[in-house]
């Protein structure tokens, strides 16, 4: 077996060298024992944590192959979603498009753009439909980093609520969805939500536990490096 077919040396080649890399999270979720992000000028990467055996590397295959880095098969996932029948790649599948904004003011003001996730979100978990949200929330253990993380009620809902623009490999939060007891929605990203759909379509057990998904429409992102810039911090 030549080097190239080594799934750690394809991240290394294909995704992470070429600066392809998402930070989508999904590798470092499927295996924290064997890697870990750090931080970098290029964003938060994966590294190896240690040397890997040939058994330890082999098993990065379903990482490989949900990468989203790597480039996504959109009109193959769009299908699988869609329970077979094709949707224009651009949009993808709707039934109809509103603009809206939370009824309840409280929320709407606590939302980046009127609070309609955050709503929605409460409203699956107090009408029984979900029993957690995964949300990212910003300054959980310091203030200038975010965390993923499952909130579980609607003060935690709200918390979480406003844009993060801090590049964060939100599917970290791979293993406490897999020891989560029951069912989810999950807000993310565009390269997120592709990896997460990747994984339900590999049939993924902790990613079938997501029956919702929210996305925030998104034009830019920052690094760390931009935002400590931006405070004149250094380092
Ligand atoms: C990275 C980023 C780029 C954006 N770019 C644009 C733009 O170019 N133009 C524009 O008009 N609007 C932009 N937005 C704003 C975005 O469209 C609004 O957040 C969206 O409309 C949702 O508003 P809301 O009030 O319903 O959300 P809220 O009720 O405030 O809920 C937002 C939810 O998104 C989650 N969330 C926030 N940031 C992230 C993140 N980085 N990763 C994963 N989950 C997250 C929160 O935890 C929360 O659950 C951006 C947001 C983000 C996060």
């Amino acid at each position: 077996m030549g080097n190239e077919t080594h799934s750690w040396s394809r991240f290394q080649t294909q995704v992470i060298q070429p600066k392809n890399c998402t930070h989508c999270g999904v590798c470092v979720g499927l295996h924290p024992e064997l890697l870990e992000f750090r931080e970098t000028s290029s964003g938060p990467l994966p590294f190896l944590r240690r040397a890997l055996t040939d058994a330890e590397d082999r098993s990065l295959a379903l990482a490989w192959a949900v990468c989203s880095g790597r480039g996504v098969p959109y009109p193959d996932l769009l299908a699988y979603l869609n329970n077979g029948k094709p949707i224009d790649p651009l949009l993808g599948a709707y039934r109809q498009v509103f603009t809206g904004y939370a009824a309840d003011p409280a929320i709407r003001q606590r939302g980046a753009s009127g609070g309609v996730i955050s709503r929605v979100l409460i409203h699956l978990l107090e009408s029984g439909q979900i029993e957690g949200a995964v949300v990212l929330r910003q300054g959980l253990h310091s203030p200038e980093t975010a965390t993923p993380t499952i909130a579980t009620s609607r003060a935690e809902i709200l918390a979480a609520a406003q844009s993060v623009y801090a590049v964060t490999p939100t599917l970290t939060i791979l293993p406490e969805i897999e020891a989560f007891p029951g069912r989810l929605a999950f807000v993310g990203l565009p390269e997120q939500v592709t990896a997460l759909r990747m994984l339900q379509a590999a049939g993924h057990p902790a990613a079938q536990k997501v029956v919702f998904v929210a996305g925030p429409y998104t034009g830019t992102n920052m690094y760390t490096g931009a935002v400590r810039a931006f405070c004149g911090c250094r380092g």
